[in-house]
């Protein structure tokens, strides 16, 4: 079973995480563990601390990325690398508490295939934090036809059939749950209470998760697009109205009627211009996806790694 930990700029939590799952694995030792740990271009001493934990326990595998690549594409890089036959995710701050581990395993023997821990209550979290995870979770769901695992979060666990599953999936943007969630298979949940970050500060910030809430709506679904087009008809089609109502006021009623309708219209351009720049900022996300696709980077690029016998390399091109 392989334990993936993306972090980044965790110095302080790494021991206290790496104590804590050890005494888990200890109580619970079924099967054998690994810790696929992820640098993900800390800027602190997490990779010197993960590094003395390498040399002590060659259990603890380490894994440098070049740079910081973000949450999502980190915990892809811990899966890829994670070759348990199961491979659990979680955070390195200790919010995601390592006794939840052996329930994630009961379900996963008993035959489920994705186990995902599902946060009871998040504690202490401030209310427009919790608000707008709400929000998010609600327009996910909105605009996705896949079920989706309500208030489910990347602390789950997935079996090595799902894991091959999910190293097909090739797009960049990317939400690792998300992707989680699309792939199916025989799926169970397991309740959790979050705890509070062990230390220092959350790096997602209200605006970077409302970017990501507009990734995940844009790289699911083509509903945005389809909402600009009927209302684009259904202005049209008013425009038109409007316009033949000009011209038989103008000719059967009464001449100066004509201008009601154009006052009307007068106003009415600076709302359309509006939709228009909407549209076309709609459309402008979408077309950027289809660039940075096109661009075909690999997802990530590694530094170096520690007690991984393989030469560090780009992987997931
Ligand atoms: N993280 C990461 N790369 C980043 C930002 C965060 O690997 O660019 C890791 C972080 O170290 C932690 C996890 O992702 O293990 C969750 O991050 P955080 O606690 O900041 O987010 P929150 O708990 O508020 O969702
Ligand atoms: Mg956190």
């Amino acid at each position: 079973m392989s334990v993936v930990v993306p972090l980044f700029n965790e110095a302080n939590n790494v021991e206290p995480l790496y104590d804590a799952l050890e005494s888990v694995r200890i109580a619970n030792a079924r099967e054998r563990w690994e810790y696929v740990f992820v640098d993900d271009g800390s800027r602190d001493d997490s990779l010197l601390v993960l590094a003395r934990l390498a040399d002590r326990d060659a259990k603890v595998k380490v894994v440098s990325l070049a740079r910081n690549f973000g949450k999502e594409v980190a915990l892809s890089a811990g899966v890829t690398y994670g070759a348990g036959d199961a491979v659990v995710t979680m955070d390195a701050d200790l919010q995601h508490p390592p006794e939840v581990i052996p329930a994630l395993l009961e379900k996963w023997r008993a035959g489920a295939e994705v186990v995902v821990a599902v946060r009871r209550r998040t504690a202490r979290k401030a209310f427009l934090r919790r608000a707008s995870s709400h929000l998010f979770d609600a327009l996910a769901r909105l605009f996705s036809g896949d079920s989706q695992v309500l208030e489910g979060t990347d602390f789950r666990l997935i079996d090595r059939r799902v894991r091959a599953a999910f190293l097909l999936v090739r797009e960049r943007r990317r939400a690792y749950r998300q992707i989680v969630d699309w792939l199916g298979f025989v799926r169970e949940t397991v309740p959790f209470d979050a705890a509070r970050r062990h230390d220092g500060r959350s790096t997602y910030s209200l605006p970077k998760l409302w970017n990501l809430a507009i990734d995940m709506i844009v790289s699911r679904s083509a509903v945005p697009l389809r909402v600009l087009l009927y209302l684009g008809l259904l202005i049209s089609f008013a425009s038109t109205l409007s316009l033949m109502w000009m011209f038989l006021a103008f000719y059967y009623v009464d001449p100066k009627w004509w201008y009601t309708p154009l006052a009307q219209a007068v106003v009415f351009n600076t709302l359309l211009i509006g939709i228009v720049l909407i549209a076309l900022g709609v459309v402008g996300l979408y077309v950027g996806r289809i660039h940075e696709e096109v661009l075909g980077r690999p997802l990530f690029l590694v530094r170096g790694t520690r007690n991984i016998d393989e030469p560090a390399r780009a992987r997931l091109g």
